[in-house]
């Protein structure tokens, strides 16, 4: 049987954008999704098939571009003869065994279905590959170690892979058994009835609870459970410069992935205390300095304390006024990102005499 062409597949023209192929390929899935066509599922189902095979064509810009070139057959002597285009990757049985495989048809069976359904999500298999969990500390330090940087020691109290078992949750010389129930996918069959007709939606094995792994003698260390609490002190590289709400990423320093999956990550998020005498515009420090009104009035060289420690001298004109700022250049808080540096900018206020002598 001759193929049909694809762009009349999908009722797209030849010079369709990417957009519109998706657009058209969406509206095609739907209707022919051999679950949605109870009654005549073999034809739905070889209608989808086509419409599957004419979009993972036309949706590869370099398969598009030998398409058109070669027309439905492909080139001769390339690949596998007739119809190399290549489909391999599609998997469709019935329900929604393959989902992994179709990738960015996931959102298509969610908005169709209503989404409502547990497992269908790649995200939600139970067995893959998970990513640790990540955790947050909150860590409070002086006005003084957000300029100057510091170092400080944290004590968390996070989960740690198991080191009586590394992990496996089975007593040291025994091993895990797949799961038998669900043949180690962590996940069950069920068969449903909608107004569809039947479906096959997924759930948890109960069995295993997901993991696809039966642990017949467990681990005395961890109960089987393959991680244990345990408080562990790590130091934090404190950086000269780092904000109030600003956070350190410690990676990998979260608790440990399963299946393989990576670390979490420890997320420091940094509270600078409030300072008597400072603030923090920007990178700049600000301070109110008090000088008499007879400073004000003649003019006086101020020593004015810095953040660091040291004093910096001013000298402040005659007839100055009350709030009056000056700057002293370059000795405000470090820019975290790169070399440059903000100012101390200082405010004089005069303290008024309470009673005027001669
Ligand atoms: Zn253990
Ligand atoms: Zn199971």
């Amino acid at each position: 049987m001759a193929k049909r062409d694809y762009y009349e597949v999908l009722g797209v023209s030849k010079n369709a954008t990417d957009e519109e192929l998706k657009k058209a390929y969406r509206k095609l899935a739907k209707q022919y999704h051999p679950d949605a066509n109870p009654n005549n599922k073999a034809e739905a189902e070889a209608k989808f098939k086509e419409v599957n095979e004419a979009y993972e064509t036309l949706s590869n810009p370099q398969k598009r571009q030998m398409y058109d070139q070669f027309g439905p057959d492909g080139p001769q002597g390339f690949g596998g003869g007739p119809g190399s285009y290549g489909n391999g990757t599609y998997t469709y049985t019935t329900g929604f065994d393959g989902f992994g495989d179709f990738g960015d048809l996931g959102d298509i069976f969610s908005s169709f279905f209503g989404g409502g359904f547990g497992g269908a999500s790649r995200n939600n298999r139970s067995n893959g590959p998970r990513k640790g969990s990540d955790l947050q500390y909150d860590l409070e330090i002086s006005f003084e170690e957000s300029f100057l940087g510091t170092e400080r020691y944290v004590n968390i109290n996070r989960k740690e892979t198991c080191k009586n078992c590394n992990g496996s949750g089975a007593k040291p010389g025994t091993h895990p058994e797949t799961c038998s129930v669900c043949h180690g996918t962590g996940q069950i069959k069920q068969v449903q009835t909608t107004i569809l007709g039947q479906m096959q939606t997924m759930r948890t094995c109960t069995n295993c609870h997901g993991t696809g792994k039966i642990i017949k003698e467990p681990c005395d260390n961890c109960k089987g459970k393959g991680t244990v609490r345990n408080q562990v002190r790590l130091s934090v590289k404190i950086p000269a410069g780092v904000d109030d709400n600003q956070t350190i990423v410690l990676r990998g320093e979260g608790e440990p992935g399963e299946n393989g999956g990576p670390k979490g990550d420890l997320y420091i998020l940094i509270h600078v205390k409030r300072h008597r005498l400072y603030s923090r515009k920007g990178n700049n420090v600000l301070c109110e300095i008090p000088i008499t009104f007879t400073q004000a009035t003649l003019g006086a060289e101020l020593k004015i304390p810095m953040v660091d420690g040291t004093d910096e001298s001013y000298i402040i004109p005659d007839g100055t006024q009350t709030g009056t700022k000056f700057l002293i250049r370059g000795k405000g808080f470090k820019n975290i990102n790169n070399n440059s540096q903000g100012d101390f900018v200082f405010t004089v206020q005069v303290q008024v005499p309470k009673k005027l002598t001669r």
